[in-house]
Parts: C-alpha cells; structure tokens; sequence
C-alpha cells in the first residue's frame, strides 16, 4: 500500500456497541444491520466479530446474504429488510433459510405461489406513517390472513420502520407506534419496530426485535451531534501530508479558488478527495487532526486530495498522518459541516481506501 489513505476498523468496538444496543433493550432480540457492507465497515467482518453474539443480521439484497453465506455465516438467521426483488430468489432464500420481508401485494403473491419444500419465515411490513415500503391499513391485514393461511410460509413477524425517530421533538414518532398498536394484529404475532435513534430514545417501541444500524458504528444516528457518549467511534479515516508549501496573502487554493488566503500561510496537501469518499461538499473550515491538533479544510475536495491549513500546527512534515475522522474527530461532526449523514460518507467509501481491522 502505497498511498496510505486508510480506513482502520475496530471490530471490537462494533461488538461493544452492539451489546450496549441490547443493554438498552434487554427483553428484545437484536438484528444487527449490516446492509451496503455493514455500513463500509465490511459485512463479512463486521459478521464475524458478531457471531457469537448477534440474534440476526439484517441486509438489503439476496446478494448481500449470499456473501455472507459464501464465507461461512450460516448459522445466524439473515434478514433480507426489503424482501425479494424477483420470485426466482425464493430458491436461495429457501435453500438458505433466510427470513424475507415482505412489503407489498407482488412479494405477497410470489410467496404464495412458490413450490417450496420448506416454510419460509417472514416480516410482514406495515407501513405506519414512513410513506415508503408496506402494507396500509387494511391491505396489511388481507396480507396477514393470507399468509396465516399458507403452507408456505413458517414464523410471522410483524414490522414497520420510522420516519422521524432522530427527531426528539417530533409526534410523528408517537404516532408511528400508536398506528401500529392500533392494527388488529400487533398483539398476536411478535413485532420489531425500533431503528438505532428508537433503541435509544423511544423505548416505547423496542418490544420482540430491535434493528440496530448505525449506532453499530458508533455513530449517532441524532443531529444533536454529541448525544451518545457510550457509543464508541468503530471507524477512523486517515492518510498522509503529501505536500507543505508556504502561500502569500491573496493567493488562492485548489478549484474555484475558493479559499483566499487572509495572510501568509502554510497549506498542506493530504492524500484523500471524494474519489475515495471524503465529500465534495466540505466546507472551509471542515475539522482535521493532525500532529495532536485540530486543523481545518482550506479549499475545494479534489478527486485524491484535500488542502489544509497548517497554521499553528506543531512541526508538520511530509508524511505526517492526518484524521479526517475517527477517535479524534467525530464523523457527525464532518457530515454536518459537509450537509450530509454519517451514513452516507460510511456507505461511499471506495475500494481505494485500505481497510485495515484491528
Ligand atoms: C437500515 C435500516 C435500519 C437501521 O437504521 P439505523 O438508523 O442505521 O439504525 C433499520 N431498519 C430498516 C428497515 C432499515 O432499512
């Protein structure tokens, strides 16, 4: 590895994280979620480190459950959180005993009309407010009696997902929880409602299944950026100073010289851009840490670089490693000077970017 922009993984971290997931809700099982390569984090990974003690894994696509199959995670149930996108799948999700959602009238009717061997448990998705995947009302009831009914189908779960549970002032939330208690079913079969902002701050609404994402990753799923404390950062993204030069007042940096300099300045060139993930969308001013300091972006993100402003910072030389997020500097923090969500700048990360596990 020449160009050492790394993203340096600390598994035991998301484990930590995940068990104080459940500490939160301790009469709930936990479906871990480790969709879009758990978070860039590395599903099979990410999987691995959780074995022991993770109650299922929630993915996004078939594909998403076969690689983890493929490399030996086959005894925790795999959720598949929007179902099949095809009926030909329902071959591997039987073969495979994976649990599938099922979120509307075409996933329905696939289901029912499969030739199976085996019962194939399911989530049946309700749609209480997100406006997204899901039954309504009375179609979700008409799903369940039709489901109850076939010899193709083994456990039901009942779930719904939340649309404003990172808002702490919002009523949607509330509503959300009331809508589903109110649906006859609720009480009968077990049910899982609760996104990593609903495990933390509406316990409400964490009953049989919790589905922990993002705080996995030691990231706060709230805008309030310093909200939780007990979550440890699992991801820190580094690289290295490749380039130092001294600039004159007035001259301008990268891009659009976009950043002026105010005085006589010395700029550092770091190893990074948004071919790698780092955001083009970084303001002036985005946070760094580099040498024990806090230092901040100076111009436009390139494809493979970023300038910094090296004012102040003790002693900087080329190759000196420079956090662009992690144990120093928190990635909310980034996302939010870039106008974005953790999620999003995890879920980008490229394949240039080495991944290291410690
Ligand atoms: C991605 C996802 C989650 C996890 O959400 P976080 O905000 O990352 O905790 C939970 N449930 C469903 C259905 C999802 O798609």
């Amino acid at each position: 590895m020449a160009r050492k922009c790394t993203a340096s993984i600390n598994l035991s971290a998301i484990k930590k994280n995940y068990l104080y997931a459940k500490s939160l809700a301790p009469n709930s099982k936990a479906i871990a979620i480790i969709k879009a390569d758990a978070y860039g984090h590395g599903a099979i990974e990410v999987a691995k480190e959780l074995n022991e003690v993770a109650d299922a894994y929630g993915v996004a696509c078939i594909e998403e459950a076969i690689e983890l199959i493929n490399s030996g995670i086959d005894k925790t149930p795999i959720l598949l959180l929007e179902g099949v996108f095809e009926k030909s799948e329902l071959v591997l999700v039987e073969k495979h005993s994976l649990i599938v959602a099922v979120c509307n009238s075409i996933q329905l009717q696939w289901l029912l009309d499969a030739d199976l061997n085996r019962p194939i448990d399911v989530f049946v998705k309700y749609d209480s407010g997100m406006g997204r995947l899901g039954f309504q009302d009375d179609s979700f009831i008409q799903a369940i009696n039709l489901l109850e009914k076939s010899n193709n189908i083994g456990e039901i779960t009942l779930m719904t997902h939340f649309s404003s549970a990172d808002d702490l002032s919002s009523t949607l939330t509330t509503k959300q929880i009331s809508n589903f208690d109110n649906t006859l079913y609720a009480k009968k079969y077990p049910v899982s409602l609760a996104n990593s902002a609903a495990i933390l701050k509406w316990s409400d609404s964490h009953r049989d299944y919790v589905r922990p994402g993002i705080m996995l990753y030691g990231s706060s799923p709230f805008p309030e950026i310093k909200y939780p404390k007990n979550l440890i950062p699992a991801m820190t993204l580094s690289s290295v100073l490749i380039s130092i030069k001294n600039l004159k007042k007035g001259q301008g940096i990268g891009y659009g010289s976009r950043f002026i300099c105010p005085y006589d300045m010395q700029i550092g060139v770091v190893a990074i851009g948004y071919a790698d993930c780092y955001p083009r969308s970084a303001i002036d001013g985005t946070p760094v840490f580099i040498n024990g300091v806090k230092s901040k972006i100076a111009g436009r993100v390139s494809m493979d670089m970023i300038t910094i402003d090296l004012t102040g910072i003790p002693n900087p030389k080329i190759g000196d490693c420079v956090e662009l997020f992690g144990e120093n500097i928190s990635v909310d923090e980034v996302a939010k000077y870039c106008n974005t969500i953790s999620y999003e700048i995890f879920s980008k990360i490229t394949k240039r970017v080495y991944r290291s596990y410690v």
